[in-house]
C-alpha cells in the first residue's frame, strides 16, 4: 500500500457536490482506502476573471493501484462527472491531480510526480497542509508547512466557515 495525496477542485455549480461525488468515487476505488480528507477552501480566480472561483480540497489515500492505474481512474472520474451537464470542454466540473504518491518520483510524459506546480499553488498547499502538513517533498526536501510558508495564501479562503 502506497500513501498518496490528491487534490480536487471544481468551478462549475454545484462545486461542492462534484467534490463530495469525486470523493466518493475515490473511496469506491478497487484496491484503495480513503483515510483523511481537509477542509474545504475558496479561490478567487485570477487571471482570467470571467472564471467562476474554485472550491479546492486534498484526499490522503492507500492504494495498490499503480500511478499510471491511479491516474487513469482519476480521469475516469473526471469524465464521468463532467458528462453530467457539460459536452464542451470549459471550466471544470472536477479536477483531480496526483500530489504525491508515496515518496516516489515519476518524470513521464503524462505523468509527473510530484505535481510539479503545487509549490507555486497556495489553493494546493493550503488544504494539503492540513493532512499533511510534515509529509517531505521528496524532492525539494520540505515539508508541505515549510512550502505552505513562502507561499502567499491571501486569496484562500476557508469556505464556509
Ligand atoms: P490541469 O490539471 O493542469 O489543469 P488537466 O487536468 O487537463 O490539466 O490534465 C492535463 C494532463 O496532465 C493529463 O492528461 C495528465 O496526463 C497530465 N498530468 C501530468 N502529471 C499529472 C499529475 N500528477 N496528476 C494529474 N494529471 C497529470
Ligand atoms: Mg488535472
Amino acid at each position: 500500500m502506497t500513501l498518496v495525496y490528491l487534490g480536487l477542485g471544481s468551478n462549475i455549480e454545484n462545486r461542492e457536490t462534484y467534490l463530495q461525488k469525486a470523493l466518493a468515487s475515490l473511496a469506491e476505488l478497487p484496491r484503495t482506502r480513503l483515510l483523511a480528507q481537509s477542509a474545504v477552501y475558496e479561490t478567487a480566480a485570477w487571471g482570467k476573471t470571467d472564471q467562476s472561483d474554485f472550491l479546492n480540497m486534498v484526499c490522503q489515500l492507500e492504494t495498490d493501484l499503480s500511478p499510471q492505474e491511479l491516474l487513469r481512474s482519476c480521469q475516469n472520474i473526471e469524465s464521468r462527472l463532467g458528462r453530467v451537464r457539460h459536452e464542451h470542454w470549459g471550466p471544470r466540473t472536477i479536477d483531480i491531480d496526483i500530489l504525491f504518491y508515496g515518496h516516489e518520483i515519476i518524470d513521464e510524459e503524462k505523468l509527473r510526480v510530484p505535481h510539479p506546480y503545487l509549490q507555486n499553488r497556495a489553493f494546493v498547499l493550503v488544504p494539503l497542509s492540513d493532512i499533511a502538513e510534515s509529509f517531505i517533498h521528496p524532492l525539494l526536501k520540505k515539508s508541505a508547512a515549510d512550502l505552505l510558508k513562502e507561499t502567499d495564501q491571501s486569496g484562500v479562503k476557508r469556505f464556509k466557515d
